[in-house]
């Protein structure tokens, strides 16, 4: 039987926080357990720098960063192939051919990347590069390179992956039956808001609690958090519904939760004891991965071979695909 492929993948603008943990890094381990599966994980430094061009070291520095998380939250290269997209030139060879097949319209309706386009406005300016604009073109090559069909992503990324199912299905009405056309698979968590209580908790959005921080940060962060504005005094009944503080209880305090919000409604729980409650299990949950983070950070040439030997498996199995490809659209010379 033929095994099914999953694909995946960060871009390296910065290390991993607990959105990613939640939202894709948890299922993506669970996936690891079916054995009729195929895992490709991919470290999308090329993706990167579409909105990082002016930041290239930036880019290269978090490559490894990314890949310790990875390890560290219980990725395992023995079943996840985890490799560099800029080590594969067919990715850039799929997105120049799948370019023709999307309308400059259809780029500027996705709502994703309408969003990220205005958050960008620094960067970018009145007018995005055409780079950026057509990040979802470059994804469906990252995906279909390797014949991905389950997609562990985030929420904000379902029009990105429709998108690549739109590329899909015109290239094979062109060109034959040849790709295959990816779904995405939500964790039970689809998107994790930030600390500022912003829809969702990014990188690039400065509002994020990374898996490797440190206790200290993690405390300046918790106490830094949004809580319900309305609530003045120690005493004064709280809005769990419209508190960060109560909003991470629900992840990372599962047993304790109800009783915590009960208690701040009352007006019983001053919210200093409830962010300290927090903080303490955000601890308890990351410690074991920041551990694990550390035996890797320790051991520099063995991420590297890590690395370099995901890569070249990916490197295969993109170039079968680059065969098929071209033999379609008549370019097999
Ligand atoms: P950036 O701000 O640089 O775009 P990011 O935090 O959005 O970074 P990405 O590398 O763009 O992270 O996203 C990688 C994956 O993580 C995607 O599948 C995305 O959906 C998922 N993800 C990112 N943030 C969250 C979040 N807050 N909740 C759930 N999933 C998330
Ligand atoms: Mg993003």
């Amino acid at each position: 039987m033929n095994k099914k492929r999953s694909l995946t993948g960060d871009r390296p603008t910065g290390k991993l926080h607990i959105g990613h943990y939640f939202g894709s890094l948890q299922n993506r381990v669970k996936m690891q357990e079916d054995e009729n599966l195929e895992r490709f994980v991919m470290i999308a430094d090329v993706q990167a720098l579409t909105d990082n061009f002016n930041e290239p070291q930036k880019v290269r520095n978090n490559v490894y960063e990314v890949l310790k998380d990875y390890l560290a939250v219980g990725i395992d290269p023995n079943k996840t192939t985890i490799f560099l997209q800029s080590m594969i030139p067919e990715i850039a060879e799929l997105t120049v051919f799948y370019s023709n097949l999307v309308t400059i319209a259809r780029l500027q309706r996705n709502p994703t990347v309408k969003t990220e386009i205005a958050q960008k406005k620094e960067l970018f300016g009145e007018s995005v590069t055409y780079g950026f604009l057509g990040y979802p073109i470059s994804q469906a090559a990252d995906i279909t390179a390797f014949g991905g069909e389950l997609i562990p992503v985030g929420e904000d990324q379902e029009p990105v992956i429709e998108q690549c199912r739109e590329i899909v299905r015109k290239f094979n009405s062109i060109y034959g039956d040849v790709l295959k056309e990816p779904e995405a698979v939500f964790s039970k968590e689809k998107r994790i808001k930030g600390l500022d209580g912003n829809d969702k908790m990014g990188k690039s959005l400065g509002n994020a609690i990374y898996l490797s921080d440190t206790d200290e940060e993690i405390t300046k962060k918790v106490m830094g958090a949004l809580t319900d504005p309305g609530r003045i005094k120690k005493d004064d009944p709280g809005n769990p519904n419209i508190c960060m503080v109560a909003y991470y209880h629900n992840l990372f305090s599962k047993g304790e939760v109800k009783e915590i919000c009960e208690e701040c409604k009352a007006g019983k729980r001053g919210c200093v004891a409830c962010k300290k409650q927090l903080i303490e299990n955000i601890i308890k949950e990351l410690n074991p991965i920041r551990e694990k983070r550390k035996y890797y950070e320790e051991r520099p040439e063995e991420l590297k071979r890590i690395l370099m030997e995901g890569t070249k498996k990916a490197q295969a199995e993109a170039r079968k695909t680059m065969e098929k490809v071209k033999k379609a659209m008549k370019l097999d010379y």
